[in-house]
């Protein structure tokens, strides 16, 4: 789609099955902890979903539209890649929290998890309005670049430590809509210093 591009680490076929499987696997475990509450997925006010914009977005979409849950969609924004680098320079909140989080479910919902600095920014933060649970789903880890404690509770797919685009990533805001995740051609890098 995109002659930048130099290899495929995710094909679309790939991501589609992973996406339908965390679905389900998030859908069972919310559904569980709601019975021991004598509640459903369908009760009101109970689930809210915190995807991470941008790059959350085409994860989100798809996912959400798999789970056949009553869930309440807010989003928050991070910004940790300032500029064209692709070395993260920390994280920090561009947008409010939520307000009314006690007491819900919450999902945290993220492209990748990479240094950690982004996630566990937003879980210091979620965790202080106090839910009644905190769930984190990325579609990608980087496990081996940890610069914070912080794992996820879902994960599509493990990677190497390696600069991705496309599926919502982005590099310097383009390549979101490649559907497959994808390596960059070094040269199409330029700014690239990590
Ligand atoms: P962390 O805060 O865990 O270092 O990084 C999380 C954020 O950094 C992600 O939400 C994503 O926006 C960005 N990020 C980390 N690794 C990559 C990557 O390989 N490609 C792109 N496009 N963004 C990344
Ligand atoms: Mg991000």
């Amino acid at each position: 789609m995109f002659p930048e591009v130099d290899r495929v680490l995710v094909s679309e076929a790939q991501i589609r099955e992973r996406v339908g499987e965390l679905a389900s696997e998030i859908a069972r475990d919310l559904r569980a902890e709601l019975d021991a509450q004598g509640q459903t997925l369908q009760d009101e006010d109970q689930i809210v979903f915190i995807p991470i914009m941008t790059g959350a977005m085409i994860f989100v979409a798809d996912l959400v539209r798999q789970m056949p849950v009553k869930l309440s969609l807010d989003l928050v924004t991070v910004s940790s890649y300032p500029g064209e680098t692709v070395t993260s320079k920390g994280a920090h909140l561009a947008s409010d929290l939520p307000e009314n989080l006690a007491g819900k479910h919450v999902v945290v919902l993220d492209d990748i998890l990479d240094s950690g600095r982004t996630l566990a920014l937003i879980k210091r933060v979620v965790s202080e309005r106090k839910p009644a649970s905190l769930r984190i789903a990325v579609l990608l880890d980087k496990k081996t670049n940890r610069a914070e404690a912080v794992e996820a509770d879902y994960v599509g797919f493990e990677i190497p430590d390696e600069f991705v685009v496309g599926y919502g990533l982005d590099y310097n805001g383009y390549y979101r809509n490649h559907p497959e995740i994808a390596v960059l051609r070094p040269d199409a890098i330029p700014a690239r210093d990590g």
